[in-house]
Parts: structure tokens; C-alpha cells; sequence
């Protein structure tokens, strides 16, 4: 069989997510540190008041993993904007059994969906946590007469077909790779179309430069260790870096505002990470007390989660500047 590498990685990610347990081989933000997902909450709850308060609103996740993020968001909301938790009703949007099943545990009044399609219209505030880095690429490997694509065959690549002709420079070492994420592009300019018709925004934090490049960045987990991303498929988890520059692009095309990228770290540190960490630390034992330090410090050191990661956000038209953008 030889299929091209976004249909192989999004057969080998539904075969992995639908037999694993993902958390045993990464660690995400939300099961870093609670503080994560009381801040996105809190972020949804004041940017929902920056959108004039739409009544009712739908709080949205896409790839909501475990279910930690919204329970720690609605947790932080309930006690913080108690109008906004009035007003909304939470969507997940899920492709796993396995983990619907454990998000249903933490979160049992959400609705699922398998894709945005099936979200209705309507004022929406949407958070997704390494979700687009999940979603499959496209590699193309520049030839000394053109762009080839790669395909999977037999647990290594071929080359093959013609790469499109991109718009892009011509004078690149010959084995140059260049990614290309349709899916994460059309989910953030669907999202942007939608956010363009009814109040709405959404926040995406994820793993990738700030400046479209070029390179390999196709890796793969498994067993918390590195892995070839080719075989066998559904052992490992598979990602990529996240295209940050596409993404805004796609959004302002059309017709969102752009808010962002930016560091991780800058974000959640100016929407108070230490802060509310501190006051957490200031209620347990000393040795838990500095776990939840070092948990904070990872998400915001630039050389741990801080700098690789990213926050972008797509909203409404003519939308005031959104919490954690305001630079
Ligand atoms: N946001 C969570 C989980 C990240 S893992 C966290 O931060 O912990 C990626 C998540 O996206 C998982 O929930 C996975 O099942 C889901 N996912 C992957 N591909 C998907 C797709 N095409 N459609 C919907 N969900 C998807």
C-alpha cells in the first residue's frame, strides 16, 4: 500500500488514540498544572464580556484529551463569572471513544461532535490545546527540478507525483522540506467564517515557530520516548509543528481579527500563571506547594514550555484587543 502522508498519519493517530491512553506517552499543560485551565476559563469568561455578553454562548474544545481543561476552566468560571457559566453550554469536539468516554467522566453535560460541522450557529468562544498539531500534514521535498511529495510506503518514504508549484523560492537546497496542515487551516478559517457571522473567538495554544520555515517536523511518542513515525502504525502518537504564520492568514482572509502569536509564557504570565499559583501554593504542604511552582515554571520558562509554544486567537471583526494580546 502507498498512501500520501496525511492520509497515513491520520490513519495511524485514529488507530493510536482509539487503543491508547495518549497521557502515558506526553504530558500536556492541562495535566501540568490546574492553573492552565482556570486561566483559559478565565480568558473565555472575559472575552465573552468583550463581546457585549451573547446569551446563550457555546464554550468549545476541540481535542479536549481527558476532560482536565474545561473541568478546571468551568470550575475557575463558576467562581469568577458566575453570569457567564449561566450563559453557556459547554461542545466538545472528539473523534475517540476512549477519551469521550473520560471527558464525559470530568464534564458529563457536554455535547460531542466529531468535527466543527456539527456545532450550530451561534455566539462561541472556542479553546484547543495542542489539538492542530494532531491534525494530519502534507511534506513536499524540494528536487533539482521541482517541489515531490512524500508518500508512505512499507514503513519508509517514497517520493512521488509533483509537488504543487508554491509560491515560494526556488533557490532551496535540494532536500528542503516544506509542511503544509490543510485540516488545521480549514478548522481555523471555518472558525474565522463563523466568528465573521455570529460574536466569537477562539484561542489556540500549540507548538511551532512564529514564522512559516521549512524542515521536518513530523515526530512521533511512544512510550514517552521518540519513535520512528513510520512504523507501526497506531503505536505512537504523531505531530507536527504548527504553522502559526498559515493560521492568521487563513483568519484574516476571512474576516476575523488576529490576535497574536505569542509566546506561551508572555501569555499566561501576563494573565496572572504566578499569581494564582502562588495563592494555590499558599493552601498545601510544603513539598506540594513547590510541585505546583516547578508545574507553573515549565509552562512559562522560555526554555521549557515558554517559547516553542504559542497563543494565537481569531475573533470577531473589529473585536477590542483579547486578554493576554494586549502586548
Ligand atoms: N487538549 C488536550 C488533548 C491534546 S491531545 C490536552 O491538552 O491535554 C489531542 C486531542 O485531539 C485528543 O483529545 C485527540 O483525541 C483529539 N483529536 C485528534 N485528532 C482529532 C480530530 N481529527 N478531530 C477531533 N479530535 C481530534
Amino acid at each position: 500500500m502507498i498512501e500520501r502522508l496525511d492520509a497515513y498519519m491520520a490513519r495511524a493517530n485514529a488507530a493510536y488514540y482509539a487503543t491508547h491512553d495518549p497521557f502515558a506517552d506526553f504530558t500536556t499543560s492541562p495535566e501540568i498544572s490546574q492553573v492552565f485551565g482556570e486561566i483559559l476559563g478565565l480568558w473565555a469568561a472575559v472575552t465573552w464580556q468583550l463581546l457585549e455578553s451573547p446569551t446563550p454562548v457555546m464554550l468549545v474544545e476541540a481535542g479536549p484529551g481527558r476532560g482536565t481543561l474545561m473541568a478546571d476552566a468551568l470550575r475557575a468560571v463558576s467562581r469568577a463569572m458566575p453570569a457567564f457559566q449561566a450563559a453557556l453550554t459547554v461542545h466538545f469536539i472528539e473523534t475517540s471513544p476512549r477519551l469521550r468516554l473520560e471527558q464525559a467522566a470530568r464534564v458529563p453535560d457536554a455535547v460531542w461532535h466529531d468535527d466543527l460541522s456539527s456545532v450550530p450557529a451561534g455566539p462561541m468562544i472556542l479553546l484547543a490545546n495542542e489539538f492542530l498539531d494532531a491534525l494530519p500534514i502534507r511534506q513536499f521535498v524540494r528536487r533539482a527540478d521541482g517541489w515531490m511529495e512524500r508518500f508512505v510506503r512499507d514503513g519508509g518514504f517514497e517520493e512521488g507525483g509533483w509537488g504543487e508549484e508554491e509560491n515560494i523560492k526556488s533557490d532551496l537546497p535540494e532536500g528542503t522540506i516544506r509542511e503544509i496542515n490543510e485540516p488545521a487551516i480549514t478548522f481555523v478559517r471555518t472558525l474565522a467564517a463563523r466568528v465573521a457571522q455570529h460574536p466569537g473567538a477562539a484561542l489556540f495554544l500549540d507548538y511551532g515557530p512564529e514564522h512559516s520555515g521549512y524542515g521536518d517536523s513530523l515526530q512521533a511518542l511512544a512510550g514517552g520516548k521518540p519513535a520512528d513515525p513510520l512504523r507501526p502504525p497506531g503505536t505512537a502518537d504523531l505531530t507536527a509543528h504548527v504553522d502559526f504564520a498559515a493560521l492568521a492568514a487563513a483568519a484574516l482572509v476571512a474576516g476575523a481579527s488576529v490576535h497574536g502569536p505569542v509566546a506561551q509564557g508572555l501569555f499566561l504570565a501576563e494573565l496572572g500563571l504566578f499569581q494564582r499559583t502562588n495563592r494555590l501554593a499558599r493552601g498545601l504542604s510544603p513539598a506540594r506547594a513547590a510541585a505546583a511552582m516547578d508545574a507553573a515554571r515549565r509552562l512559562g520558562e522560555p526554555d521549557r514550555m515558554g517559547r516553542l509554544f504559542k497563543a494565537l486567537a481569531v475573533g470577531s471583526a473589529g473585536c477590542p484587543a483579547l486578554p493576554g494580546f494586549r502586548a
